[in-house]
């Protein structure tokens, strides 16, 4: 049996986007491990503590920055987020594949520190429906909302590198333009470099 290691999957969108639901359709689909990230934003109702993220004060948060516990971290909307890097790199050899839900700072960090990684970016259709989607969703004050607006120009200004570009106009369609693309990463060279000597038996 070939051994390779997992696919980094990194997926990036302006909140209100629609990435949350395409990343549990994946995961439910593919045995796909959700990397959790640590925030000092308060959780919201329904979220569990150590499933969708690790609740952690600010001053906890700074001393993993020191500690140099994050393969990546930035400040979301006034809060701090960061991926841990020891249960990623030990999935990854593992053969694990991964999908990170995080901002487009810290995708531009992972592109630098994890050469294995994809990069995927998800669109709304137009800044009106991100507006609409976010209102619908009743979850941020109109405050927190403009805030989130303003982010999201920021991302899709910066959106240019990454490998894949999927618009949501279309849950279905949306869907199975993500699957296509996650089963293309896992055919990646990167994931094993030592196929060839291994199939001419050097
Ligand atoms: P929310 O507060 O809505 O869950 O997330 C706000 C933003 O922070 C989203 O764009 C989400 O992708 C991003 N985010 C979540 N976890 C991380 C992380 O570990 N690192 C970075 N850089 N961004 C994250």
């Amino acid at each position: 049996m070939v051994k390779r290691q997992g696919v980094p999957l990194i997926l990036c969108a302006p909140s209100g986007a629609g990435k949350s639901t395409l990343v549990k359709k994946l995961c439910a689909e593919f045995d796909l491990s959700f990397s959790i990230s640590c925030t000092t934003r308060l959780p919201r109702e329904g979220e569990i503590d150590g499933v969708h993220y690790h609740f952690i004060t600010t001053e906890n948060f700074k001393e993993k920055i020191q500690a140099n516990e994050f393969a990546e971290w930035a400040i979301v909307h006034g809060n701090y987020y960061g991926t841990p890097i020891k249960p990623v790199i030990e999935a990854l050899n593992k053969g694990q594949d991964i999908i990170f839900d995080i901002d487009v700072q810290g995708a531009a960090q992972l592109s630098l520190s994890l050469p294995t990684a994809r990069f995927a970016f998800v669109f709304p259709p137009s800044l009106e429906i991100l507006k609409y989607r976010l209102e619908l969703r009743g979850t941020d004050s109109t405050e927190v909302i403009e805030k989130r607006m303003k982010n999201a120009i920021g991302e899709i200004e910066n959106s240019h590198w990454f490998d894949a570009w999927i618009v949501n106009d279309e849950l279905e369609k949306a869907y199975n333009e993500l699957r296509a693309f996650y089963l293309s990463c896992k055919l990646s060279p990167k994931l094993c470099p030592q196929l060839i000597k291994d199939v001419l038996g050097k």
